[in-house]
């Protein structure tokens, strides 16, 4: 058979360091299979010309495995694309996203919702209950996921009780699994709070933002009546993971940290602080670059490149104080909820989306992410969700970047409604990829097969 080397490849150069030269290795990253190899660069430079038979028989075996070398007349994108159909049509898991209230303390400077004092309605959660169980039974799920979103969910934590008690027992009546997680600004969560919403309601991931050290963050994450809001959040922070609850569990709650060229600078002050309030082996934290959100916040963010440059300072920052570091992106066949066959977004006047950047945010009011209302439990249509078939929008949508970019099996195409807005929304780790293997191989060693030795 004729082997051909994988488009979906990435590999850095000769590895080593300016004063102590090459050590003659490369890392090769195959996107296909998110499989890493650190290589003789003799053994890349064969594959390169295509020599196969010049590499040793079990570093030719290892990289058809992981993909980076297949047959020749392989269509690889129609490959890639079909996983990701399959990885739709085959989910079990139900993913609801659920807004409980409108209504958020934080008046956040780049946030493109409309908040307002309203709150989910009590006759409505018999319509969420019994959406979800018609969405169930359609598609022989094995798993219902629920995503506590807002506006601000702590808002509505008595609606969160009781809606969470109706879908645990949703579940538990149909023989399959629950689990929920929640984004937050973190303002109310308290120890006791996190305690309860773990134990009670089985909520087990937290995702917080912070932006930056105090002075950065309070800038931008302030109340709407323009306090402070930066003391309090760390203060429940370092609560609940020191919470007897927590201890064990790994990492329930991941802080990420918006940046622009407001905030760049104040990354690093903000790792710093965490490790020295004991966070850096209790919590996730990453950084992720600001974005549209119906409005023109992305405009003050950093170019890609100089983003992914210094993405790269605070990868190395975690390391040096002490967090665990992921630098290789993994495989992401469905990229987003969107994309999926039927995940929602209830908000709390029981509004249906697909997509979580939609409530609230007038721009969008007459799109067609809207799906309907529980209170009339529309029918539920797999066929007329915008981006129902993305690998499809993918292959055929010649503005896209996706069908010809090497990354798309570890990237799924990023935000289909970022590129439908005009705005490409490559992932950082498309400018700095290299740099991610290097720091793989340098630090972390994390899933790196060595055939250099
Ligand atoms: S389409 Fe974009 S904004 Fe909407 S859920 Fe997907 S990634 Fe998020
Ligand atoms: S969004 Fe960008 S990085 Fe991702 S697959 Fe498309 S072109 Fe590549």
């Amino acid at each position: 058979m004729d082997f051909k080397r994988s488009f979906y490849t990435v590999a850095t150069g000769p590895l080593g360091t300016p004063a102590a030269g090459t050590d003659g290795r490369a890392i090769l990253f195959s996107t296909r299979t998110a499989k890493t190899h650190v290589l003789k660069a003799q053994y890349l430079e064969h594959l390169d010309a295509g020599r196969f038979d010049e590499l040793p028989e079990e570093v030719f075996d290892a990289l058809v495995q992981a993909e980076a070398i297949v047959p020749a007349h392989e269509n690889e994108l129609q490959v890639v694309l079909n996983r990701s159909r399959s990885a739709v049509n085959d989910s079990r898991t139900l993913n609801y996203v659920i807004m409980p209230s409108s209504q958020c303390q934080l008046g956040c400077d780049y946030c493109g919702q409309s908040h307002s004092k309203s709150y989910m309605k009590t006759d409505i959660y018999d319509q969420i209950e019994a959406r979800a169980r018609k969405m169930i039974d359609l598609t022989q799920h094995n798993e219902l996921h629920v995503g506590w979103f807002g506006a601000e969910p702590l808002t509505g934590l008595a609606h969160i009780r009781k809606v969470s008690q109706r879908l645990m027992a949703l579940a538990a009546e149909l023989g399959i699994a629950y689990s929920a997680h929640m984004v937050t600004n973190g303002l109310s969560l308290k120890r006791a709070v996190f305690e309860e919403l773990y134990q009670e309601y089985k909520i087990s991931r937290f995702e917080v933002t912070l932006d930056g050290d105090a002075e950065s963050h309070d800038n931008r994450r302030h109340t709407k009546a323009g306090e402070k809001t930066f003391d309090l959040i760390l203060k429940n922070l370092v609560d609940v993971a020191h919470s007897p609850v927590y201890a064990g569990k790994g990492y329930l709650l991941t802080i990420r940290c918006n940046v622009d060229s407001r905030n760049i600078d104040r990354v690093v002050p903000l790792i710093k602080l965490l490790a020295s309030k004991g966070l850096s082996d209790k919590v996730r934290f990453y950084t992720a670059p600001v974005y549209s959100w119906g409005n023109d916040a992305h405009l003050l963010s950093l170019e890609k490149a100089a983003y992914g440059e210094r993405e790269i300072d605070f990868m190395l920052a975690q390391l040096q104080y002490g967090f665990k570091v992921v630098p290789l992106p993994s495989l992401s066949p469905i990229v987003c909820i969107a994309v999926s066959k039927d995940a929602e977004v209830i908000d709390s006047q029981g509004q249906i989306y697909n997509c979580t950047e939609i409530p609230l945010v007038p721009l969008y009011e007459s799109a067609d992410y809207l799906l309907g209302n529980v209170r009339k439990q529309p029918e539920v249509s797999l066929q007329e969700r915008a981006f129902h078939d993305w690998p499809g929008e993918i292959e055929s949508n010649k503005a896209l970047w996706c069908s010809k970019c090497r990354m798309l099996p570890v990237c799924g195409g990023g935000c289909p409604k970022a590129w439908r807005e005009g705005n490409p929304p490559c992932p950082p780790a498309k400018a700095n990829i290299e740099d991610r293997l290097a720091l793989a191989y340098l630090y972390t060693k994390n899933g790196l097969t060595t055939y250099a030795d």
